[in-house]
């Protein structure tokens, strides 16, 4: 059975009642990595927060299965402790919690979730360091605050941290390479690439093919008003690049 089965999902803003999903099928197994790419307001991160229970947005139709539980009845918390991952800073600096403490805390919440015993401090610590190892990153950044003044790129690789600390069935990445530079980016794609097992999948949204190439998806999608218009391989990027989306959007 897939890890994720998306069917019809539609989805309207709350607030405004303004409907943005206009039905997204989309089937994730094991061990793929899918981009997911489209114009901007096309609905890419609506769709992201939706499958992740965002309270901005409401379901008005269709199903998504994950791991063969209805993903929609669970609150958000439940699917992030369940192996669903999507990045949970949040844009508020959070005074007097060290990195290190709140990538601990989430990642005890799992362990206990998972059945088994929470970590103690020494084993947490020499566990963090070996995530640090994975995703090349220094320990100091583990004594910041929570997001205090952390860079664009700072977040982006505490981003990857979270993701390596708290494992995951399936990450979502949004835009994790938006506003590195190349070096940067390279850094970011090894880390994800190390992270990433023939047991666990990744949905990445983006507008690049550099991290495309850095991390060979096994399916590329396009969005275009709120649906996945067209699906292919890595080449459909070629297109894409040379012709832009309206022609690979329209060709369905
Ligand atoms: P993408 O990620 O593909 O650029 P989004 O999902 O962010 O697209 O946005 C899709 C459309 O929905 C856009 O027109 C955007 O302005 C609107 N939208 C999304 N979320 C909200 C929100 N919380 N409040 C108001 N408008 C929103
Ligand atoms: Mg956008
Ligand atoms: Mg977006």
């Amino acid at each position: 059975t897939p890890l994720l089965q998306v069917n019809d999902l539609r989805a309207k803003i709350v607030e405004s009642n303004v409907q943005i999903l206009h039905g997204v099928n989309l089937t994730v197994n094991q061990g793929e990595v899918h981009a997911i790419m489209g114009k901007n307001g096309s609905g890419k991160s609506t769709f992201a927060k939706v499958l992740v229970g965002h309270p901005d947005y409401e379901v008005t139709g269709g199903s998504v299965v994950f791991k063969g539980e209805n993903l929609l009845e669970m609150e958000p918390e439940e699917r992030s402790l369940s192996g669903l991952f999507m990045s949970f800073q949040s844009p508020v600096e959070i005074p007097g919690v060290s990195n290190d403490e709140f990538l601990v805390m989430a990642y005890n919440a799992r362990r206990k979730k998972l059945g088994l015993p929470e970590l103690g401090p020494l084993e947490c610590f020499s566990y963090l360091m070996e995530k640090l190892q994975l995703v090349n990153m220094k320990p100091d950044f583990l004594n910041r605050n929570v997001n205090e003044g952390f860079s664009g790129g700072e977040r982006k690789r505490n981003e990857i941290l979270q993701l390596a600390v708290l494992g995951a069935d399936l990450a979502i990445l949004d835009e994790i390479d938006s506003g590195l530079d190349v070096d940067a980016l390279r850094d970011v794609a090894g880390a994800v690439n190390r992270i990433l097992t023939p047991q666990n999948s990744l949905m990445m949204i983006t507008h690049y093919r550099r991290i495309l190439d850095l991390l060979n998806p096994t399916h590329v999608h396009v969005m275009d008003k709120g649906k996945i218009a067209r699906t292919g391989d890595i080449s459909m990027v070629e297109t894409i690049e040379a012709e832009g989306y309206e022609t690979v959007s329209a060709s369905t």
